[in-house]
């Protein structure tokens, strides 16, 4: 029976032990460096913190729930969630938390894994490394000392009292929209900086009425039609994603007539803010409070590129200053650096970094010749910009399952062809050509320019390319 180890006790790291768990696979441990599991929703605690994916396609198929509140879950609603699921699997005693990984090696001698944690030296015959993309925060490296307080909305500090504090976002993104409403509530004055726009579509996630929710519960197929119905809805705005020309004309003019409405009667805001750039390059941002909040006396929009800090505040390149008691960083995360800087070496002492020095790819976003018994799940171009990550990532687990029980059978290691992972690879970033992905610059790419987190494709798609493994793609190590 093959051991596994799991790196990153998130969706994905959670996801990835109960499929194995399911199918017979009990030798299984999952390695998390937080003191706790839930992965980016346990670090994401800003206020107004929640997915803007529906909850009945945002959590496992095999976990559904009839008692969400909303359309959309919270942060707390989620952990909660999480937690649920832990429990009806009994995963509890197999997360070690407070393990952080910090070296993979391939022992060829041993033809398994050596696993270097903060703890100790591990070994096992498979490691899956569910780290996902968004889980190390990216603050921007400005020149100059600020006197006053900051952090990333990925490191809230629920310590510092922001009430009559005068506050400075930077960064405008997914974030930035469910924080700053409720940050702007509490400060005396708020300064937004704004690098780029954003496409906006309405969000309001009212709790359901309780008729609704009676529905949910109670009439039989309701909760799956309306998981179907989100399914769909989300492949839609893929389509309008794949094709800027006709259906992302669409959709855009939605978003554009949303957007006016929502700005009206600030024409000169309006002007500043909005994109320059094709519906659906970016990440769609859903929030019906965001664009109004801009609007506000209290609210100030400054789209002036941040020239550097100074103790009193941050100043632009017009030479303004404009002071702050306290800076909150809302700008994302490294989404191109995935696992590392965790050392990843694989057959022939071959780094990952070597392998992917001209950009992420790995077969399917899972797995990468060379690096025999290795799983990546939400890997490179696996992200969704219409979708539900959970669909993509029960998808992984079934398919990194299936490559373990070939490895059992077959008794030893397996790595992916390397033809076959090239044909791969080629496919998927040929499918870009055209489509909105191509538009901008976006933290869908690295930094020669390569789509190296985004699916190009829909989620049918992926799930029909997973569901069986062709033993054929592999060979022995
Ligand atoms: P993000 O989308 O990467 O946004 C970062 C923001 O910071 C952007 O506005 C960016 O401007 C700006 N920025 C970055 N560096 C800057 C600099 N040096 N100077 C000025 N501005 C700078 O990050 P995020 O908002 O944390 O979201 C990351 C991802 O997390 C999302 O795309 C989404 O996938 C996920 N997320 C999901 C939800 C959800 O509801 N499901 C909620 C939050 C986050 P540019 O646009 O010019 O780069």
């Amino acid at each position: 029976m093959p051991s596994v180890l799991i790196v990153g006790a998130g969706f994905g790291g959670l996801a990835a032990a109960i499929e194995l768990r399911r199918h017979g696979l009990t030798d299984v441990r999952i390695l998390e460096k937080a003191d706790g599991y839930g992965g980016t929703w346990r670090h994401n605690t800003y206020p107004g913190a929640a997915c803007d994916v529906p909850s009945h396609l945002y959590s496992f198929s095999f976990s559904q729930r009839k008692d969400w509140e909303r359309l959309c879950p919270t942060q707390p609603d989620i952990l909660r969630y999480q937690r649920e699921v832990v429990a009806e699997h009994g995963l509890e005693p197999i997360i070690e938390t407070g393990t952080h990984v910090s070296a993979c090696r391939w022992d060829e001698r041993q033809r398994r894994w050596a696993v270097e944690t903060s703890r100790s030296e591990r070994t096992a015959d498979v490691v899956i490394v569910a780290t996902g993309q968004l889980h190390q925060p990216a603050t921007p490296r400005l020149e100059g000392d600020f006197a006053g307080h900051s952090f990333h909305s990925a490191g809230w500090d629920h310590g510092y009292d922001l009430r009559g504090k005068r506050v400075a976002v930077v960064g405008t993104g997914a974030s930035a929209v469910q924080f700053v409403p409720p940050v702007v509530e509490q400060a005396a004055h708020t300064t937004v900086f704004q690098r780029t726009g954003n496409w906006f579509v309405p969000r309001r996630n009212r709790a359901y009425p309780a008729v609704y929710r009676w529905m949910i519960r109670h009439v039989p197929g309701f909760q799956a039609l309306r998981r179907r119905s989100w399914f769909w809805i989300g492949e839609g705005l893929t389509t309008a994603i794949r094709h800027p020309r006709t259906l992302g004309r669409v959709y855009g003019a939605y978003s554009w007539l949303f957007m006016r409405r929502q700005l009206h009667g600030h024409p000169e805001l309006r002007e500043r803010i909005w994109p320059d750039y094709t519906f659906g390059c970016k990440r769609v941002l859903f929030s019906s409070t965001f664009l109004p909040t801009l609007a506000r006396d209290d609210v100030e929009v400054v789209t002036e590129p941040i020239e550097r800090l100074a103790p009193e505040g941050i100043v632009t390149r017009d030479g303004r200053t404009h002071a702050a008691d306290c800076i909150i960083y809302g700008t994302g995360f490294r989404t191109t650096a995935f696992m590392f800087p965790m050392e990843i070496t694989g057959a022939g002492g071959r780094s990952l970094k070597q392998a992917w020095a001209a950009g992420a790819h790995a077969h399917l976003g899972i797995t990468v010749p060379g690096f025999p018994s290795l799983y990546l799940v939400y890997g490179p171009n696996t992200n969704t910009s219409g979708g539900s990550i959970i669909t993509y990532e029960e998808a992984q687990v079934g398919y990194i399952r299936q490559a373990i029980e070939l490895q059992r059978d077959r008794g030893g290691p397996l790595s992916v062809r390397a033809d076959v992972e090239a044909t791969f690879d080629r496919e998927t970033q040929g499918r870009f050509a055209g489509t909105a992905w191509t538009a901008c610059d976006s933290w869908y790419r690295d930094e020669t320019g390569r789509i190296v987190t985004n699916w190009p494709g829909y989620m049918r798609e992926y799930i029909e390319l997973t569901r069986r493994l062709d033993p054929r793609e592999f060979e022995p190590v």
